[in-house]
């Protein structure tokens, strides 16, 4: 007689707890692992799950547990890293371990066929790049050769120059025949050269790759390495241009000479296109990339690749690429950690990239160095209180260079008649002459579309979303479009009140476009917004045309601001400034300023001295006194100060409830009797107003209170970060759960961590 075997599973559903199975006999010969992916049934349906425990005793009656329908060995095995990682996400941003377990894995349908395929191509393409990167290296040197042949035709016979010369041009013509070879090897499909393990630029390309870092860069770097050697999280606070990139490869060189992984986490899958060409360079084949812009096989192929790899490779990625079977990590990079695009809004997990690389960091016992031309104030208070440490690198690597700043006030220019449409005249000609001079200009208007709004003439009603509380947007085609569920109606140029004529209102990005394209008829003008980034090849084609100089002028909504890389980009500017500052949040000022910062930070890089135009009709607000000055480290500490005062993040953990219903009065109802519950846990009366400092505000209706037809309802929560976090953080799950069950409020009810 066998001993029936009970497993615990995982499923992919909102579940609270990872309910029992028992494995028949017989079936794979009764072994079962943890981590092993087993089919289910669970209510009605089937899923696959994936094994959490074996050899459990099972708190049901036995006779209430069903079997396991199969064991899927075709499918991959969770490792226990993984599902440390899964709890610890739903620990802290309490959800279910099955929804992070579903976002880890997809239910994606791809055959094996289609993953080798896969597989292959992007090896033959991999394999293509290179050549060509090899091809292109040997130009450069041949180039270098024959200036320096050039120089030894000048020089005077036996001086001590010509001897220079002469040793120079021995050490690059053994270069050239080396990278030949290489070349010859890589063209007959053999494999590169491995390096001897501390040599990786040895391996397939680049030999010219090898970094000298300069004497800042050096001091950072030690530092870096000293910080890692206390097992701190290190932040390196670099202006842009300062060269932080080149930091990480070094450390990620030293990590893959070691033999450990390495994860390179970008917030947008712009940035990590950008960067793909500059790691391949030093990485080659060991460079792997993973985000949603790469086909499902293409993604489990660099999975698979992960899995089973044996030495060391670097995955360059967005968020999602925390999920991949990471093991032997031994550096975690998270570039541009300010950047809100790392946290997931919706559906749950909704995680942030940055704090769960942090988690990551910790079950693969990992270096992690996160970077940023503007920390957050999250970071900034992490170094102020000795958790992680902070690294400066002040300089910019291709000297000085930074921007000239001017505001313009486009009330006093409309009252001058300075201003053709939304151009200032003052602009206009900082235009063209960037343009005269060969340079590149950048326009940033916050607001896509072609008008953001229309109004009635009549009547002065505005077109509004039939499902929403917001403007429809005028589009170029001729649509009215709503940016949040993206309902879409013809204009009609009719209002829908009392018929009177409607008239757009403001300025979208595609208005501005046509503006610039007839102010400067002989420029290539270009357009970068979430519209046109919905083709992502479309993206890519741009940036990398916008880095060739093939087009002049790029106007775009906040993508712009990202930290893309452009040599003659030297006039950035803002069309209607004021739209960044009129969000009503607590973290609205200091994403003004990162946002402003960084696109300032576009522009005048490799040495060339650029300009910041900035056109508000609010030339007064203090944001931009602080632009002005260049100085934001009084600001970050200003705004600490704040947040302190009123005990936000980062002093307080805050966690955000959004109640959801068809009927505004029931999501009323509902959000006031949750609020309540959670006033008494927290020792505040019932419907208590908020003061400053309350542990629980609202309910309050957002700025945007219906959405999908869903009216939606706010509570608040703030806890102090101090040994009761953890319980409180629990009591607000249960209550929330509890109140859940009762009401029979199941998806109605959403909590945010962390809210961005
Ligand atoms: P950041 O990431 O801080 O914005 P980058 O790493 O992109 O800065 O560096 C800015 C520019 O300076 C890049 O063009 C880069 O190639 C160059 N650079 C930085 N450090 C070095 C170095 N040590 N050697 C050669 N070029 C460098
Ligand atoms: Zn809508």
């Amino acid at each position: 007689m066998y001993d029936t075997l009970y497993i615990s599973v995982i499923l992919p559903l909102k579940l609270e707890w990872e309910p029992c199975y028992s494995v028949p006999h017989g079936m794979s010969s009764g072994k079962v692992e943890t981590g092993d992916r087993v089919k289910v049934r669970f209510g009605a349906k089937e899923y696959v799950g994936t094994v959490s425990a074996t050899g459990i005793t099972p708190d049901i009656a036995p006779e209430r547990i069903h079997p396991i329908s199969s064991i899927e060995n075709d499918l991959e095995k969770v490792l226990p890293e993984e599902i440390a990682l899964w709890r610890k996400i739903a620990e802290y941003y309490l959800c279910s371990i099955g929804e992070v377990y579903k976002a880890a894995y997809p239910a994606m349908k791809i055959t094996l066929e289609e993953a080798r395929a896969a597989a292959l191509k992007t090896a033959r393409e991999r394999r293509e790049k290179i050549i060509r990167s090899m091809e292109e290296r040997i130009a450069r040197i041949e180039d270098r050769l024959r200036k320096k042949e050039e120089q030894i035709r000048t020089a005077r016979e036996g001086t001590k120059k010509k001897l220079a010369l002469e040793e120079g041009v021995a050490k690059i013509r053994k270069e050239l025949d080396t990278a030949k070879a290489a070349l010859e090897a890589a063209r007959a499909g053999k494999a590169a050269p491995e390096g001897d393990g501390s040599d990786m630029n040895g391996n397939a390309n680049e030999q010219g790759a090898r970094l000298t870092l300069s004497q800042a860069q050096e001091k950072a770097y030690s530092e870096v390495k000293a910080g890692f050697a206390k097992g701190k999280p290190v932040m390196l606070h670099g202006v842009t241009g300062s060269g932080k990139t080149e930091i990480y490869i070094r450390l990620a060189q030293e990590a893959i000479s070691k033999g450990k992984n390495v994860l390179y986490l970008v917030p947008e899958i712009a940035l990590s296109r950008q960067l793909e060409d500059r790691l391949e360079e030093h990485f080659g084949e060991r460079l792997l990339v993973f985000h949603s812009g790469i086909t499902a096989a293409g993604r489990r192929n660099t999975a698979e690749c992960i899995r089973n790899s044996r030495d060391g490779y670097l995955t360059l990625g967005t968020r999602s690429a925390l999920f991949l079977p990471h093991h032997d990590l031994g550096l975690i990079i998270v570039d541009e950690e300010h950047d809100t695009s790392y946290k997931q809004d919706s559906p749950a997990p909704r995680y942030n990239g940055r704090d769960t690389a942090l988690m990551l960091s910790l079950i693969q016992n990992s270096n992690i160095i996160l970077g940023s031309a503007t920390p957050s104030l999250e970071e900034t208070y992490n170094c102020e209180c000795g958790k992680h440490i902070m690294v400066q690198l002040k300089e910019r690597y291709h000297g000085s260079g930074n921007a000239d700043v001017e505001i313009i006030d486009t009330k006093a220019e409309r009252r001058k008649k300075g201003m053709e449409g939304n151009f200032s005249r003052k602009l206009i000609d900082h235009i063209r002459k960037t343009l005269t001079d060969g340079g590149q200009v950048m326009i940033l208007r916050s607001r896509r579309a072609w008008a953001p709004v229309l109004q009635c003439e009549e009547c002065g009603e505005l077109a509004k979303c039939p499902h929403c509380s917001v403007s429809l947007s005028l589009h170029k085609s001729g649509d009215l479009i709503c940016h949040y569920c993206g309902y879409r109606t013809r204009n009609t140029g009719k209002c829908s009140r009392c018929n009177g004529s409607l008239k757009p209102l403001g300025a979208g990005t595609q208005k501005i476009e046509e503006e610039a394209a007839a102010l400067f008829p002989d420029a290539k003008v270009a357009r970068l917004d979430s519209d046109t980034a919905q083709n992502k090849s479309y993206e890519t084609k741009t940036i990398k045309s916008f880095a060739k100089g093939e087009i002049d002028i790029l106007v775009g909504t906040q993508i712009l601001t990202k930290g893309f890389d452009f040599s003659r980009l030297s006039l950035v500017a803002v069309i209607a400034a004021d739209t960044l500052l009129g969000l009503q949040d607590f973290r609205a000022d200091e994403k003004a300023l990162q946002l402003l910062e960084q696109f300032k930070g576009r522009c005048g890089r490799r040495g060339n001295r650029g300009m910041f135009v900035i056109q508000t009709s609010q030339p007064e607000h203090p944001i931009y006194q602080r632009i002005m000055a260049g100085d934001t480290e009084c600001d970050i500490s200003h705004l600490l100060a704040e947040r302190k005062t009123f005990n936000f993040p980062p002093y307080s953990r805050m966690l955000e409830v959004t109640v959801r219903d068809r009927f505004e009065d029931r999501a009323e109802r509902m959000a006031g009797k949750l609020a309540d519950l959670l006033k008494k846990r927290f020792g505040m009366r019932p419907g208590a107003i908020a003061m400053p400092g309350s542990p629980v505000t609202g309910p309050y209706a957002p700025t945007v209170d219906r959405v999908s037809d869903q009216f939606l309802r706010c509570i608040r929560i703030s806890l102090r970060k101090d040994r009761h976090l953890k319980e409180g953080k629990q009591a607000v799950k249960d209550i929330i759960r509890q109140f859940e069950k009762d009401g029979k409020y199941e998806d109605h009810i959403v909590i945010d961590v962390d809210p961005a």
